[in-house]
């Protein structure tokens, strides 16, 4: 035999071998195996080539393309093989990992905003259709930003109002949120409409009251303003609120940093009026309260006084959230039972 002859019977005996170990491999683990052992890129069909160097000149490119072409063909049997065995693998696998999908799954707890947190951002999305904006403040303030600038002078009576938590001589925990108007007095520029809220502090702790609870407050300021607008705003925050047309109904109060100044109620949104244990069976409710803007706090942040009025109102924050959900202890707001924070969870439970 010539030297083309004896390559050329070798190449037919490894593809004969090839073709099969191809149709016996058993996965396609061995098929890739087979693979490797035949045409990668040490397999005996590559090395073959090597052979090439030995064969008179003439013979080389009938020797060279007749290698390709049994590579190729020794492909062709893989890919379909491949196939064959993968859907079988697929198979195999369905039936050894039984599956039932009818099964009930695996419950998972579902977390809830806490109810300061979503009645805080109702109240603000309420008052932005208003055109109000948020603005915060610090939590420590100084005697100026608590006190003074709001029309409450060293020794003045209203002080008692707010059983203060003093941090030092000159520092308080804020006792409202009246603070964060006076920062942006200061820092902006009117018309304004702006909510100021966060956490408060005073000493104070029994059924109806937190040491540290939260309130929120409107505060519009611009060129003329009056109690009728003043109404109209809480009027339509209520029943946004509430989701009740509710009367509302001003009774006359004190406050600093307000003249005149009142305290607000609203019908009683569980009984709608008729009297109820919430409502002492009053059928009002009291939810805040409001006034015009002292002139003496714009002077303090030098607001031109004969071009700008101003009115607000405030809220304490658990306080709606207990007359919105008829919850009866304050204390469990800051207690963070899980029994308690899960009944307001929408759409799951703790
Ligand atoms: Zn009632």
């Amino acid at each position: 035999m010539s030297q083309i002859q004896v390559a050329q019977s070798k190449l037919e005996t490894l593809k004969k071998e090839a073709l099969e170990k191809i149709q016996a491999a058993p996965s396609s683990q061995a098929l890739y195996q087979v693979k490797v052992e035949y045409w990668g890129k040490s397999g005996h069909v590559t090395e073959i080539m090597k052979e090439m160097a030995a064969l008179p000149k003439e013979d080389k490119p009938g020797f060279g393309k007749l290698v390709n072409e049994v590579k190729q063909a020794l492909e062709e049997a893989y890919v379909k093989a491949e196939d064959g065995l993968k859907v079988k693998e697929i198979e195999a696998r369905m039936q050894s990992e039984e599956l039932d999908l009818t099964l009930p799954g695996v419950p998972r707890a579902v977390g809830s905003e806490h109810p300061v947190s979503s009645v805080t951002n109702e109240i603000v999305a309420i008052l932005g259709r208003l055109g109000y904006s948020l603005r915060q403040g610090p939590l420590i303030e100084s005697d100026f930003y608590n006190f003074e600038a709001l029309n409450i002078p060293k020794n003045h009576p209203a002080r008692d109002m707010q059983d203060t938590f003093f941090v030092d001589q000159t520092h308080v925990l804020r006792t409202h949120t009246s603070p964060i108007q006076v920062h942006v007095y200061q820092s902006e520029k009117p018309p304004l409409r702006l909510i100021g809220t966060g956490a408060v502090f005073r000493c104070d702790s029994d059924i109806s009251h937190l040491p540290h609870f939260h309130q929120i407050e409107g505060i519009c300021v611009d060129e003329k303003v009056s109690m009728a607008d003043l109404k109209g705003t809480i009027s339509f925050f209520v029943k946004e609120f509430f989701g009740a047309s509710l009367a509302v109904r001003f009774r006359p109060s004190f406050f600093p940093f307000t003249e005149p100044s009142a305290e607000v109620d609203c019908q009683c949104p569980i009984c709608k009026g008729n009297g109820c244990s919430l409502c002492k069976q009053s059928g009002w409710i009291e939810i805040g309260g409001c006034g015009l803007v002292n002139p003496k706090v714009f002077e303090q942040s030098n607001i031109d006084t004969s071009k700008w009025q101003g009115f607000a109102f405030g809220f304490g924050i658990e306080r709606m959230a207990i007359i919105k959900y008829g919850i009866t202890d304050i204390r469990l707001f800051p207690e963070n039972d899980l029994r308690f924070l899960g009944q307001f969870v929408t759409g799951g439970a703790l």
